[in-house]
């Protein structure tokens, strides 16, 4: 692919850095594929280190989040909408999937609006739609759920399980050198939420977008200012290489919406466990809308496959083929993680474009 004079000259950093390794935490699923559609790790020297990181929101929904739908689903008899991945990710004993096999009411839908949609068109049923997902997903359940107060619409709810990114980067600090943070979250938080962490906990990275020439301008500039941190020229660093979609105060008016609406708490990520402050749930003057508490779900602690190793996955502490069941007992057809299922999940990625690398 012809890349711009300024994208090759970046190539060329990249290609010719042999320097002490620098490791680049891909943040964001999307990245990962699309760093290996691209061929882009196939231009790495060894001394660059790509691992992935948490940011496939399926991937770090708990198990116990699953237990929750499936027992909504088979014991409270609420019809379950959700986006397509989360219907194939195992619970404790049995995914979606397996309950709609049962007989349980669950649909795929594209958007929250469709679970709303449904709801008014059937008022004689109880209506869940599964919100999950980061800073970019989130306004959308707010919107459906801001719409059902308007129209009063008294048989719609939400199943929670919203994540904000910037705690994630504390618990995940000293994992790599950089990060190479998450195009469309940044879209929403700005780059405000990058230099806030630079300064505050010399946590370092840059975002970019998802072309051969932003994600290669992006490793180059990590290059560039790694040395320059190694060399005591700076402490740390946020660079924004995506500039045509991220701005630095991001969506205020998305913020906004979703602060009417919700309030962080703690919350479990799969394989970093419960983060402080990085959940958001309804606040308690819409909990009618909250299906936990309408349902009155039981607290509920999910297990994980004993062989599955997603959280070490997760959190970059090993490749998914260092997994003794990738590709053999957990493959795309018949996952064992939630790495697996997901389009955006590490284990996926690896599986669809070559584990040799
Ligand atoms: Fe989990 Fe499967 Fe990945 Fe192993 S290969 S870590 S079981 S998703």
């Amino acid at each position: 692919m012809a890349l711009s004079k300024g994208a090759a000259e970046a190539a060329e950093i990249v290609r010719n850095y042999d320097g002490p390794k620098i490791r680049v935490m891909e943040v964001c699923g999307t990245h990962t594929h699309e760093i290996f559609r691209l061929g882009i790790r196939q231009m790495l020297p060894e001394s660059i280190e790509l691992i992935s990181g948490p940011g496939c929101p399926v991937c770090v929904t708990p198990v116990g989040y699953i237990d929750e739908a499936v027992m909504l689903a088979l014991e409270k008899g609420v019809k379950i909408f959700t986006f397509g991945d989360l219907i194939r990710v195992p619970g404790t004993k049995k995914s979606l999937a397996d309950a709609h096999s049962e007989g349980a009411e669950v649909q795929i839908v594209y958007s929250p609006m469709d679970a709303l949609d449904y709801a008014k068109a059937h008022p004689e049923e109880e209506v869940c739609f599964l919100s999950v997902g980061f800073e970019t997903t989130t306004p959308g359940s707010v919107i459906a759920l801001r719409n059902a107060i308007s129209e009063k619409v008294e048989n719609f709810s939400l199943l929670t399980a919203n994540k904000i990114m910037e705690p994630a980067y504390l618990a995940l600090k000293g994992s790599a050198d950089a990060f190479l943070y998450p195009g469309h979250v940044s879209t929403m938080t700005g780059m405000e939420v990058y230099r806030k962490i630079a300064k505050e906990w010399q946590i370092s990275g840059v975002v970019t977008g998802f072309t051969t020439s932003e994600i290669v301008t992006a490793l180059a500039t990590v290059v560039r200012r790694v040395e320059e941190v190694r060399a005591g020229e700076r402490e740390s660093f946020a660079e924004n290489c995506y500039p045509s979609v991220v701005t630095e105060e991001g969506s205020p008016a998305a913020r906004k919406l979703v602060d009417k609406y919700m309030e962080p708490c703690d919350t479990e990520w799969r394989g970093l466990g419960i983060i402080p402050g990085s959940g958001m749930k309804l606040r308690d003057e819409f909990s009618k809308y909250d299906a936990r508490v309408r349902f009155q779900l039981p607290k509920v602690q999910g297990k994980a496959s004993p062989a599955c190793r997603c959280g070490e996955v997760l959190r970059g502490l090993i490749r998914p083929m260092d997994c003794k069941i990738y590709g053999n007992a957990c493959t795309p057809e018949h996952p064992v993680g939630a790495c697996m299922v997901s389009s955006e999940g590490a284990c996926s990625a690896y599986y669809k474009y070559g584990d040799t690398l």
